[in-house]
C-alpha cells in the first residue's frame, strides 16, 4: 500500500509525495494521523532556518499529530487497534545520560518520531498517549505544543497574584495566556499589534491587551512580575528585559532567529537581579497536556484560524496567510 507524505524539499518547496507503508515492529504503534497541526517551527524550516534539530531535505514536517490506532508492534503492550491518541513526536532513548537524569528534551539520540503531515506515522510506544472520547482528535493535536509551553510555565513557577506580560498572540502565546489565567495571575497583559488578535486577547482572559509602544507606559504602572516573550524577534526579546520589573522572570519562548541575537544592559537587569529563562522541547509534559485539553478548561477552538488539506500546504507555506492568523490544522483523515 502506498501513503501520502508532505515533504519540505529544500529552497522554499513542499511536495506531497506517494511513499510505502509499512506495518510496525517492535514497539512502534501504528497511527492513522486525523490532524496535524502546522507549527511555527515548520514554518522556519519551510523557510531554510533550523527548528530544534538542524534541517537537511527532503524531511517530513509535522510533528503534532493525532489519531487512531490501527496496528501494533508485537512488542507493544499497552495500546490496540481503535486506540484514540496523541503523538509525542520527541524521541527519548531513556539510556544516555541525560534520559537518566530525566531531561529527555536533551536525549543524545533525539530524533522526530511521529511526522505528522503523512497518512500514517509510527511512534515507539513511550511516544503515544492515548485519549478520551471526551476529546476531539482535532483538539488533541494540541497535545505537543501545549507540552511544550507547560515545560516552559514549570520553569518559571508563576506565583499567585503576580503580573505577568505575554508578548505576542499567535497559537503559543494563546495557550500561554489561557494557562497564565489558569495560574491565578492578579494582572494578564497581552502585548500584540494586530486588533484582531487584541480582541481575541480579551476574550480568552487578558486583562489588557496594548500594542508594543502601550506596554513601555502600562509597565510602569505595575512592577511586572513575569514576561513571557512567545514572538522570538529580537526586538521585543530586547523589549521584554526591558519592560521586566524588580526580581522578575523573563522566559524567552519564542523561537529567535540565531543570526540575530539579542542584546542586553547587564547592568540593568542587575539591578532588577532579573532572571533569565529559555525553554527546550517538551521533556515529560504530555502527559498534563492531554489531561488539560480533556479538561476542557482551554479553549483550542478558538485558536484554530483554518483547516487545510495536505495538498493545501505548499501554498500556506508560502503565504502564510491563515497562520498569521492564528493555528493551522492540517486534516489527514480529518476523523474527530
Ligand atoms: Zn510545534
Ligand atoms: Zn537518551
Amino acid at each position: 500500500m502506498q501513503m501520502r507524505a508532505g515533504y519540505y524539499t529544500g529552497d522554499r518547496t513542499y511536495e506531497v509525495r506517494e511513499i510505502p507503508d509499512r506495518e510496525p515492529e517492535d514497539d512502534e504503534v501504528k497511527i492513522e494521523v486525523a490532524w496535524c497541526g502546522l507549527c511555527g517551527t515548520d514554518i522556519h524550516k519551510f523557510e531554510g532556518k533550523n527548528g530544534a534539530s538542524p534541517v537537511i531535505p527532503p524531511i517530513i514536517l509535522g510533528h503534532e499529530c493525532s489519531g487512531i490506532v490501527t496496528a501494533v508492534g508485537p512488542k507493544v503492550k499497552y495500546f490496540k487497534p481503535g486506540d484514540r491518541v496523541a503523538a509525542d513526536p520527541s524521541y527519548g532513548c531513556g539510556k544516555c545520560s541525560y534520559c537518566q537524569q530525566g531531561l529527555p528534551n536533551f536525549c543524545l539520540e533525539r530524533h522526530g518520531v511521529a511526522k505528522g503531515f503523512s497518512d500514517y506515522v509510527y511512534p515507539p510506544e513511550q511516544n503515544v498517549y492515548k485519549v478520551s472520547e471526551k476529546l476531539d482528535l482535532k483538539n488533541a493535536a494540541f497535545a505537543e505544543p501545549l507540552s511544550c509551553v507547560i515545560h516552559g510555565l514549570d520553569l518559571i513557577q508563576i506565583r499567585s497574584g503576580s503580573a505577568v506580560v505575554i508578548y505576542g498572540l499567535g497559537s503559543i502565546g494563546s495557550l500561554m495566556l489561557q494557562m497564565v489565567k489558569l495560574s491565578g495571575a492578579s494582572v494578564i497583559i497581552v502585548v500584540e499589534r494586530e486588533k484582531e488578535k487584541q480582541k481575541l486577547a480579551l476574550e480568552l482572559g487578558a486583562d489588557y491587551a496594548v500594542d508594543d509602544k502601550e506596554i513601555e507606559k502600562l509597565a510602569e504602572t505595575f512592577n511586572i512580575d513575569y514576561v513571557i516573550e512567545c514572538i522570538g524577534l529580537k526586538a521585543t526579546m530586547e523589549q521584554s528585559l526591558k519592560i521586566a520589573g524588580k526580581n522578575a522572570r523573563v522566559l524567552l519562548f519564542g523561537l529567535g532567529d540565531p543570526d540575530e541575537p539579542v542584546s542586553m544592559n547587564q547592568f540593568e537587569a542587575y539591578t532588577k537581579e532579573l532572571s533569565i529563562y529559555t525553554s527546550y522541547l517538551n521533556p515529560n509534559t504530555t502527559k498534563r497536556a492531554v489531561a488539560l485539553l480533556e479538561s476542557r478548561k482551554l479553549d483550542t477552538d478558538a485558536i484554530i484560524s483554518a483547516s487545510l488539506d495536505l495538498e493545501e500546504m505548499g501554498e500556506e507555506l508560502k503565504t502564510q496567510k491563515y497562520a498569521k492568523k492564528g493555528k493551522v490544522m492540517v486534516r489527514l483523515t480529518g476523523k474527530h
